[in-house]
């Protein structure tokens, strides 16, 4: 007995015990990790009503298999403040039926996406100089990055008012759209940059503009429309030029008394 006990550690040399003890050490944090995994993944579900659903539909859909894979649409946050926009809107404006202007948003928006893709203004469905020259800038990006996005089965989702501004001289109505779309960019030789083979959703800004007084000139609010000159890209001083400072070129006026979609925005992929 006596003997055994101081034998061990003489024949066992220093290495092997580090090596023993490391190895131990190993299988412990392995067994941990594995219960940890397990119990995260059965407390998922009860997360789910904690966390923002985009951000835990993110986490699994990662964590099943990987990005992109399944066929589901991962809801866009879209700010909706119709119960308090449009009432103010149907007041200053009694004759505006604001459920053809969201229609002409929806076709608006649908055909820009339809514009991008082309590498064409032609599909637009409305061809106020405003929002032209805007796609024409984006494509013109596009061109100089030497890229191409494209959007396939497009449908929108839902559409709502995020913002009304009454100013002297303009109104501005912004609505917002959550868009569903096959999303792929495309580098000069045709290869694949960005490409989303599932659906997914963005989010798309526009902006319809009402003009009242376009020689409402040189205020804060004609210089935040950050109107720009459709042939040189030059801003424009206010509303009512009919002629560019810059290149002399004849602007298209903004029509009086009628909406017109002034500005889009939206994040592609
Ligand atoms: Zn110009």
């Amino acid at each position: 007995m006596i003997r055994a006990m101081t034998i061990i550690p003489v024949g066992i040399s220093i290495l092997t015990t580090v090596m023993l003890v490391f190895g131990v050490l190993i299988l412990v944090g392995a067994v941990f990790l594995f219960v940890i995994y397990f119990a995260a993944k059965r407390q998922l579900t009860r997360f789910r009503s904690l966390l923002p659903a985009s951000l835990i539909g993110k986490l699994t859909q990662d964590l099943v298999s990987g990005p992109f894979s399944r066929e589901d649409q991962q809801p866009v946050s879209l700010s909706g403040m119709d119960r308090i926009y449009a009432p103010r809107i149907q007041n200053d404006f009694p004759e505006l039926n604001l459920n053809e202007l969201k229609r002409r948003a929806e076709r608006l928006a649908f055909s820009t996406l339809a514009a991008i893709g082309n590498d064409d203004v032609g599909p637009l469905t409305e061809q106020h100089g405003l929002y032209t020259s805007q796609v024409n800038q984006y494509l013109e990006r596009l061109r100089l990055q030497g890229q191409r996005e494209q959007y396939q089965n497009i449908t929108i989702h839902r559409v709502v008012l995020s913002d009304y501004q009454k100013n002297e001289g303009t109104c501005r109505i912004v609505f917002q759209l959550a868009i569903g779309a096959r999303y792929r960019k495309t580098g000069m030789a045709q290869q694949t940059q960005a490409e989303q083979d599932a659906l997914s959703q963005f989010r798309f800004e526009l902006e319809a503009l009402y003009v009242q007084d376009p020689d409402y000139a040189d205020t804060p609010d004609s210089r935040s429309l950050a109107l720009n000159c459709p042939n040189c890209g030059a801003p424009m001083r206010s509303l009512g030029e009919k002629q560019c400072p810059y290149c002399g070129s004849a602007v298209e006026p903004v029509n009086k008394n009628v909406w017109t979609f002034s500005r889009f925005q939206f994040q592609a992929g």
